[in-house]
């Protein structure tokens, strides 16, 4: 009966995997290192979700609200190249995977839900992508393009397949994630 235990532990870890790191991780001495974001992808049947979470440095060269237009405009730009998901992220053309939502949580930029960070403190920026896919497991790889942003030099992965469950790394100037063993 193991075959019938196996996809609900999965469930269960693709839900785990999609909750968003609780506020305050950052003052409890969480990993929060420049050049370095986290991503955690999680492939069903018909939807995959990745889930990036990043010091805003990464993405803007600040960390804190934009004080002057340059800033503020830089900021715009990032968040205009976040939203643009199916130009960041390009599945599999098997999987016939389609964007459906973006939601992009940044205090210092006042985006989203997320708590008012301290002051004084490193900033983050956590966006989260859902794609809508024919057969989502037809997805072998997925390109991606969040290198473009300069100051990113690696992204740590945590996969959750239909079949597996994975840890990997993209390092500048990779831009494939291979979705499978
Ligand atoms: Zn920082």
């Amino acid at each position: 009966m193991t075959a019938s235990v196996a996809p609900a532990a999965l469930l269960l870890l693709s839900a785990a995997l999609l909750l968003a790191a609780p506020p305050g991780t950052l003052a409890q001495g969480h990993a929060h290192v420049h050049g370095v974001a986290k991503m955690n992808i999680a492939v069903d049947a018909k939807t995959i979700v990745l889930q990036l979470q990043t010091p805003l440095d990464n993405l803007v060269g600040f960390e804190r609200a934009p004080r002057s237009d340059s800033e503020r405009r830089r900021a715009d730009e990032a968040v205009a190249r976040l939203r643009a998901g199916d130009t960041l992220f390009r599945f599999d053309p098997a999987a016939g995977c389609k964007l459906a939502r973006v939601d992009i949580e940044s205090a210092a930029l006042k985006l989203g839900a997320a708590s008012p960070a301290p002051q004084g403190e490193h900033a983050e920026l956590e966006a989260q992508w859902q794609f809508d896919c024919s057969d989502a497991t037809r997805a072998a790889y997925v390109e991606v393009g969040l290198f473009a942003f300069n100051p990113l030099k690696r992204i740590q992965l945590q996969l959750a397949l239909p079949k597996a469950q994975l840890q990997r790394e993209l390092k500048r100037p990779q831009t494939r994630i291979v979705l499978g063993p």
